[in-house]
């Protein structure tokens, strides 16, 4: 079987993405999917339910009585929304705006996210919209960034609408399409930007024939530079068996080898020089995505967690580590990645939802800092965003010195793995209200905080 080729367009409305995108699909083969459809089976909803389409509670709420799929008649993509085709619903500027709104909301981002994976991960396809190659197919093949003047944008999208019939004048588009711009690319979840790979195509001054033209090109020519030379066949190799063809991704397996050896070592190192305690492990799931929160009192916290083997685990780290190269072969090596705290960093957030998507162990420390008294202290929202954004589930875990620094051969360490807090205990809507996060921030740095009183009051001397 042939290899599957993804390639991501995106870029502001009118650009072009849909019209030049369907066209380069066809001639390479590939389906083509208008992501932005999505978006507005979703706002035609909102619209016929008079669910106002900003209101992140009601948009939420609503999601659950929706279902929406992709169907490809004739090579055509049709949009259902409960069944229904509405595909030839959802392109009138109300449409347009409410579209706009609803894909600012988190909940409705997550909520599209595994049906474009699925149907990228199953078809070689053109996939357009607005975070397709920075969110949805971050290992897309190609990427390019398509745009256009906003006047030229407008231009085109105008004539669209007139001969379509719509009642709409020349500025009504322009400002729609200027208050769209700005709300794709202002907000909070998934803004609009290009790609740091993305290769950007202006087709400001082209006709359609012309950027068609361009864009083929441009997929072609950095599809002939990823492919690697095709290796001379070796005739005096005898087939081998299916179950050797497994490709490995050579660093990701490095990594996890490492890992997995390090880890044995980091466990005994961990008895010998703090006389390490474990409980609770069992508490930890053995499968699905899950949020592993510690309290945080020394920078040997980490491997305190991770040295007890319960699962992999992927851990937050501060960025500071990542700068000693030393140091960053070894904290990547045991699968940390690297955060810059206290400025909200998205890359860190969407790295940390892709690991739980992904089924994977994620290691945080809500505190984002250690505690000056060795114990557990207050916790920032992170967490909470985090656990909103991806429905897992929590184990806490309290790390206990006795309210001591962590010195070795005088420390005794107890790590304590409390019962799962599932995501559903933590009062969660659509991981947008302060109030709803704060609140399962003190509901899960509570229960480390309980854990960690009874490790005291049971070990302390
Ligand atoms: O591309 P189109 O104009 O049909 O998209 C409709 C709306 O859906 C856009 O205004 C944009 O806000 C949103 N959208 C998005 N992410 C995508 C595709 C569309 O936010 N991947």
């Amino acid at each position: 079987m042939s290899k599957i080729i993804n390639i991501a367009i995106d870029g502001p409305s009118g650009a072009g993405k849909s019209t030049i995108a369907r066209a380069v699909a066809k001639q390479a083969g590939y389906i083509y999917i208008d992501t932005g459809a999505l978006y507005r089976a979703i706002g035609l909803y909102s619209l016929r339910g008079q669910v106002d389409a900003q209101d992140q509670e009601a948009v939420g709420k609503m999601l659950s009585d929706i279902r929406v799929e992709l169907a490809f008649r004739e090579g055509e993509q049709r949009v259902l929304l409960n069944g229904e085709d509405v595909s030839g619903l959802i392109r009138t500027p109300e449409v347009s705006m409410a579209a706009s709104a609803v894909s600012a909301l988190p909940a409705v981002r997550a909520f599209l996210l595994d049906l474009q994976r699925d149907i990228a991960s199953k078809n070689s396809c053109i996939m357009d919209g607005r975070d397709i190659a920075t969110v949805v197919l971050p290992n897309a093949d190609v990427k390019i960034f398509l745009t256009a003047s906003p006047e030229e944008r407008a231009r085109r999208r105008f004539a669209e609408l007139e001969a379509r019939g719509e009642q709409v004048t020349f500025e009504e588009v322009l400002a729609d399409q200027k208050q769209r711009d700005y709300n794709d690319s202002h907000r909070a979840a998934a803004p609009l930007k290009q790609a740091e790979d993305a290769v950007l195509v202006d087709t400001t001054g082209k006709d359609f024939e012309e950027s068609v033209a361009l864009v083929a090109s441009v997929i072609r020519g950095r599809l002939e530079q990823a492919a690697p030379a095709e290796p001379a066949p070796r005739p005096e190799k005898k087939e081998r068996a299916p179950h050797t063809k497994v490709k490995y991704n050579f660093k990701k397996f490095t990594t996890h080898a490492f890992y997995i050896i390090a880890m044995p070592f980091t466990w005994l190192t961990c008895k010998l020089l703090y006389r390490i305690t474990y409980i609770g492990r069992q508490n930890v799931p053995k499968k699905g995505k899950l949020i592993i929160a510690a309290n945080h009192i020394s920078g040997w916290d980490p491997v305190f967690v991770g040295s007890a083997m319960v699962r992999v685990i992927h851990a937050m780290a501060k960025e500071e580590l990542f700068r000693n190269w030393f140091v960053k072969a070894v904290v990547t090596g045991l699968n940390a990645f690297p955060v810059s705290r206290g400025s909200g960093d998205r890359r860190a957030f969407e790295y940390a939802l892709g690991l739980l998507e992904r089924e994977k162990v994620l290691g945080i420390f809500p505190e984002g800092t250690r505690s000056k008294d060795y114990r557990p202290g207050k916790a920032k929202s992170g967490i909470a965003l985090i656990a909103a954004a991806t429905g897992a589930d929590i184990v806490p875990v309290a790390i206990w010195s006795g309210g001591k620094p962590v010195r070795a051969f005088r420390t005794h360490v107890v790590v304590e793995f409390g019962k799962v807090i599932r995501n559903e205990e933590l009062g969660l809507t659509d991981g947008k209200k302060a109030s709803e996060l704060r609140s399962a921030t003190r509901k899960i740095m509570g229960r480390i905080e309980e854990m960690w009183e009874k490790i005291d009051e049971n070990y302390a001397r």
